[in-house]
């Protein structure tokens, strides 16, 4: 996931620390391989861009500068806004969540546009400051916060100046996690394959569903039951995250909408299965043990009412019609490990999935005026594609600049469908991936070209890389001077490929629509729509959690910084090679050192719902990542860094590491 966007900063993503004019291409750095490397850099002249200190204003300066930058606008919709928190306008974004947090029912970004452009503004304004004056204190969070705040609770616990470099307590070396950090001989994780049925329902923004999922039992232990996933149940006002969150936190304020996955049934071989519902988990009791190496099948059928919000999915009505986007929408089995056991941490909105890899066969039913990308390749192109749209995306796959599939002039064009009444089933598979996640819509423009991936034995395979927007999202277009979202997919395929691990999957898709910026398996969203840099910086970042954490599968419920952090890491020198300047992580150093300062610090290693929110960016993300570039740039030089951590990767490929088999 994103942070500095939507549902957390959409300001900041034009604070991302991105500079040069326009899109290009450099000659990326070294790949992984230690050979190839070039020797450590000199430790008195590192390739690190010098920090910019940036004046930072009092934080009562601030809020009547924010104010200030309101109001102008309401006068002067032309007016630019005064420099704020950083030095930037990003303070802004700030207050228009304070607004959204005293108004119950405010979406996000509709209340910011709104309070430019409305005259409600000034009722806004009047709230937030009647409630400024009254007491409440409003964080940097964005949120307002009451009553006193528990110190204790965000202590740090055994790191003091005595102890901070002890070597540390890893768990005991076994046979399934050895001493090297390495997987041992009697590694084992589980499998799990779904074969789903679902239809949307367009006009009422609904989900009616059935799956079938076999579930492949490699552990040595004998399980007696089950335990399975309703994340859906997260939108309910009664769910543990809609209560553990400050009201207009993390639901956007939406806490009257009774969202939630209605099981209809749980079944085994036409018998019903007894199953009990605990939040966004539950646990099923099986008909007789699964033994190791046994599987078990069984049915599910389910349907849900999709949120008017977004969180990680949602929909959202544009010029043209609507977009869709789901994830973490059906019953998903939950990991069972060997550390763990069943992992059933709740999704309470912040940490994100920690599944086991499998093989997906999902049918989409949708009107057939839809368009339909989802995880993997589909299967019925010649019943829901014409051959003039065929062809094109043949072409595509021949060319190394985006090819049009459906133009900016073609959407709503019934001569691309191969017809318009009544409905069309879409049949995607994808192997070896953790979840699926698809995207509808009747709205979008679609282009589309090549990204060469160079595999370990030298072969080069061409993955369409593709873009599927609708046309308010100017940034995204191929024909914009920028270059779009299409050609900063095909440099973060190739790139990270280089750099990390040639991308496994035949395809990876960007989706304009409600979420500002989230990823799953070779499919990824993100929100914004006319910033340039804020849409590349996104696309990127997303495209980096194609290898952490979908190929080195981590715990995101439990280790944040396995996944985002290590992203951010790589992000660093992906932005380096696109935009042909030295590595930048001024923002990173900033952030750290902003943690470190701070009588509220918190250490790295929280599972991300503990993390104060105002910190999960600075711990989580740039944090983790400015460790990382610090050693490889400071500590051990290229060549040392890039072996290790080479290894690591090769090691943990489509396997689930833990901290400790990092740390060795
Ligand atoms: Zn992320």
């Amino acid at each position: 996931m994103m942070r500095g966007s939507g549902s957390k900063e959409v300001a900041a993503r034009g604070r991302e620390d991105l500079s040069g004019a326009s899109w290009r291409r450099g000659a990326p750095p070294a790949p992984w391989n230690g050979h190839r490397c070039p020797p450590p850099p000199a430790l008195a002249s590192p390739p690190i861009e010098p920090s910019v200190k940036r004046p930072k204003p009092p934080r009562s300066t601030c809020l009547l500068v924010c104010m200030l930058n309101v109001l102008s606008k309401w006068i002067s919709p032309s007016s630019r806004y005064l420099p704020c928190c950083q030095g930037t306008t990003s303070g802004h974004g700030v207050f228009a969540r304070g607004i959204v947090s005293v108004v119950p029912g405010g979406s996000e970004k509709k209340t910011r546009r709104r309070c430019v452009k409305s005259r409600s503004c000034l009722l806004c304004v009047a709230v937030v400051f009647v409630g400024w004056l009254s007491g409440c204190s409003m964080k940097g969070d964005g949120h307002l916060h009451y009553g006193p705040i528990d110190e204790s609770a965000r202590r740090p616990a055994g790191l003091t100046g005595e102890n901070l470099f002890m070597p540390m307590d890893l768990a005991t070396p076994t046979d399934r996690r050895l001493g090297s950090g390495a997987p041992g001989p009697a590694y084992w994780q589980q499998r799990v394959d779904y074969d789903i049925d679902c239809r949307v329902d367009t006009e009422n923004d609904a989900i009616s569903a059935s799956e079938r999922i076999t579930y492949h039992n490699n552990s040595p232990h004998r399980l007696d039951y089950m335990w399975v996933q309703l994340e859906q149940n997260l939108f309910n006002p009664e769910s543990l995250g809609a209560k553990s969150h400050a009201p207009g936190g993390i639901l956007h304020g939406r806490l009257t909408f009774e969202g939630g996955d209605h099981v209809e049934s749980i079944t085994a071989g036409g018998r019903d299965l007894e199953y009990h519902v605990y939040d966004t988990l539950a646990r099923v009791e099986l008909p007789e043990p699964i033994e190791p190496g046994g599987t078990f099948e069984f049915e599910i059928v389910w349907d849900f009412e999709i949120p008017p919000y977004y969180r990680r999915m949602g929909v959202e009505e544009v010029e043209d019609g609507k977009i869709f986007e789901l994830a973490q929408w059906f019953p998903q089995v939950c990991n069972y490990d060997d550390v763990h056991g069943w992992n059933t941490l709740p999704y309470l909105g912040r940490g994100e999935f920690y599944t086991n890899y499998g093989t997906y066969n999902v049918n989409i039913t949708v009107p057939a005026t839809y368009t339909v990308t989802a995880t993997g390749l589909l299967q019925n192109e010649s019943e829901v594609l014409t051959p003039t749209v065929r062809d094109r995306l043949a072409e595509a796959m021949a060319s190394d600049e985006p090819v049009w599939i459906v133009s900016p002039d073609e959407v709503g064009d019934a001569s691309l469908r191969p017809r318009t009444d009544g409905e069309m089933t879409w049949r995607f598979r994808a192997e070896n991936v953790r979840t699926f996640a698809f995207a509808a819509s009747d709205a979008f423009q679609w282009d589309a070209c090549k990204a060469d991936v160079t595999d370990r034995d030298g072969t080069v395979r061409a993955v369409r890389v593709q873009s599927l927007y609708p046309k308010e999202a100017e940034a995204w277009s191929a024909d914009h001077e920028d270059g779009g979202s299409t050609r900063v997919l095909k440099h973060s395929i190739e790139f990270y490929s280089d750099f990390v691990y040639p991308y496994p999957y035949p395809v990876m898709t960007n989706v304009n629509g409600p979420e500002d910026g989230m990823e799953y398996p070779m499919i990824i969203y993100c929100g914004g729509r006319e910033n340039v840099r804020g849409m590349q910086g996104v696309t990127d970042h997303e495209v980096g959690h194609s290898w952490f954490p979908m190929i080195v599968n981590t715990d995101e419920r439990r280790h944040i910084w396995m996944d985002e952090g290590f992203t951010t890491f790589i992000n660093i020198y992906s932005r380096s090679a696109l935009y042909g300047k030295p590595i930048n992580f001024d923002r990173h150093k900033r952030q750290t050192l902003e943690v470190a300062r701070s009588k509220n610090r918190q250490p790295i290693a929280l599972p991300p719902d503990r993390m104060w929110n105002r910190w999960v960016g600075n711990l989580g993300y740039r944090k983790a990542a400015m460790g990382l570039v610090l050693l490889r740039e400071l500590v051990l030089g290229h060549e040392r860094f890039d072996t290790a951590f080479g290894e690591y990767v090769e090691r943990w490929v489509f396997k689930s590491p833990q901290p400790d088999d990092f740390f060795r």
